[in-house]
């Protein structure tokens, strides 16, 4: 044994077991694999902190070091860590499961915070820094996360400081090992004297905090898009704080719709511009109006679909706009000044001639007319038309000629 496991902790030899728990959790925190440590290392200081930590395999070691240990304790040189764990402390499969250690990797690390933000598609196609404010726990400063004066907080006997302590019951034939919160500690692990409790966390070693996080929202970022704050979860200690998660919720909006990095919205002309050219303009999501031309001769049909390039939302990462697609509605006159038809009959094609039928067909004369609500509802009766769909009623019989 070249390295002693007092040496591999940075604890002296008679180390006791306050002193040698504190060194594990502080070079535990700063080798483990989450935080870019050495896995190996990081083993390595766990196995000597589960020999050191275990009263009776540590006299063994004391007495002869880590070989006698191998040797009368029934570790083999192949042994999974997990199982070791098992064997030192004497539990089951699941002793630790809720305790404050965790099974296999000294400390836990905690749970990560996922935060949802609506954001609008402004800002997700300008980019945004947006300030979020959250609460969250960190360790008190006062005490350093003890909970109170220095060396007034005393593992727990009755649990060995896991909170948890393991009981027999009869279920039928068999003996059931469940697990239950230590009584004595109150689950915690630890007993400390009233009187000597942190004033500012009141004994809880960890104070609520307000921090403001910096999201960078940037440009082309879609809906469910994770944006992560390593290490910014709530602090406790012994325990590597998790991550602040920060998923994106695109907001819908009233104009565009977004399909990928297209978007698309629609629009209305009056029914001259759609026959005889004129202009129009839509709003778009940063500062600018893009303004559209129709040449005069270009009919413009209701509901036509037209695409404008380049005017899309920006890729993320390399910001390439994908396209703008425009549907484009006619908005008919409710009626037309009879003086005026001439000149429509002389600009556009001729009436549809009106279809013949045979001698023995009589022809009736009938009315066309408004249907009322309940005609209008016996007509969409098991009709696939939506609500949406009525709105452009008139566009559709317009487009079935
Ligand atoms: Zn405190
Ligand atoms: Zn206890």
């Amino acid at each position: 044994m070249a390295v002693r496991e007092t040496d591999k902790l940075g604890v002296a030899h008679d180390a006791t077991d306050d002193e040698i728990k504190k060194a594990y959790r502080k070079n535990a925190l700063k080798h483990h694999p989450d935080k870019g440590g050495d896995p190996e290392l990081f083993k390595d200081l766990t196995l000597a902190y589960e020999v050191l930590s275990d009263s009776n395999k540590r006299a063994i070691y004391d007495q002869g070091g880590k070989a006698a240990l191998e040797g009368g304790g029934g570790m083999g040189g192949g042994m999974d860590p997990q199982d070791l764990f098992s064997q030192l402390f004497g539990g089951g499969g699941g002793f630790f499961g809720g305790g404050g250690a965790s099974r296999n990797t000294g400390p836990r690390r905690g749970k990560d915070l996922v935060h949802r933000i609506g954001v609008s598609l402004e800002d997700l196609y300008k980019g945004k820094v947006q300030k979020l404010a959250l609460s969250k726990s960190v360790i008190c400063k006062t005490c350093e996360g003890r909970g109170g004066k220095k060396g007034a907080v005393k593992q727990c006997t009755a649990c060995r400081g896991q909170g948890v302590r393991v009981i027999l019951r009869q279920l039928g034939p068999m003996m059931q090992q469940i697990q239950q919160p230590c009584n004595e500690c109150e689950g915690t692990g630890e007993v400390m004297d009233p009187k000597d409790r942190c004033k500012s966390c009141n004994g809880k070693k960890t104070i609520s905090e307000r921090k403001v996080l910096e999201v960078h929202i940037d440009k082309g970022m879609k809906s469910g898009q994770q944006i992560k704050f390593p290490g910014e979860s709530d602090q406790s200690p012994g325990v590597i704080p998790g991550d602040v998660v920060i998923v994106l919720e695109e907001k819908p909006h009233t104009r565009f719709q977004r399909k990928g990095d297209d978007l698309f919205c629609e629009t209305e002309v009056d029914l001259l511009t759609a026959l005889a050219g004129g202009e129009f303009s839509i709003e778009h999501l940063d500062d600018r109006a893009l303004h559209v031309t129709i040449v005069p001769g270009e009919v413009i049909k209701p509901g036509a679909l037209k695409v404008i390039s380049g005017q899309g939302m920006p890729s993320y990462r390399h910001h390439e706009p994908g396209d703008l697609y425009v549907r484009i509605g006619v908005n008919f006159p409710p009626t037309i000044e009879p003086t005026a038809i001439p000149l429509l009959e002389s600009a556009l094609p001729p009436r549809q001639v009106v279809q013949k039928f045979g001698k023995k067909v009589h022809v009736e004369e009938v009315l066309l007319e408004e249907p009322n609500d309940r005609q209008r509802k016996n007509a969409h009766n098991g009709d696939e038309m939506d609500e949406d769909e009525e709105e452009h009623r008139g566009v559709q019989c317009a487009q079935r000629e």
